[in-house]
């Protein structure tokens, strides 16, 4: 199979051939390349970064972001569950909207600071 490399913007164009129950990765510059190829097989993860409402009509959405990766087939629910949330009250910056979301291991975070732009 082909897939680019998501690692970084140069976008190399990984060929991925499974022999013998061993993952061969070729067309890569770097060995993130290899480790991004190698993953996408055996566990493909990603981080999610999107918004959350808040109640604030002069700070309607605020950045949030998953702390670690997640496997890739719980993007979905993960999303599900952060577009249930609604903040209420003015957080600072890398505070913990969700822990464990969806029990993958990782927590919800958010990536502004409310504190600057809302005094409350
Ligand atoms: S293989 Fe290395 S150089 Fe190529 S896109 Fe991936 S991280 Fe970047």
């Amino acid at each position: 199979m082909n897939l680019t490399c998501i690692e970084c913007p140069k976008g190399c164009l990984l060929t991925i051939e499974i022999q013998d129950s061993e993952v061969i990765v070729e067309g890569y510059d770097c060995l993130r390349g290899k480790r991004f190829g190698e993953k996408e097989v055996k566990n493909p993860t990603r981080t999610i970064a999107t918004t959350v409402k808040t109640i604030y009509p002069e700070l309607p959405v605020v950045s949030v972001r998953t702390a670690s990766e997640i496997p890739k087939e719980d993007i979905f629910k993960v999303m599900e569950e952060i577009n249930k949330v609604i903040i209420d009250k003015v957080y600072p910056i890398g505070t913990v909207l969700i822990s464990n979301v969806c029990r993958t291991g990782a927590d919800i975070i958010t990536t502004s600071d409310m504190t600057r732009i809302i005094n409350k």
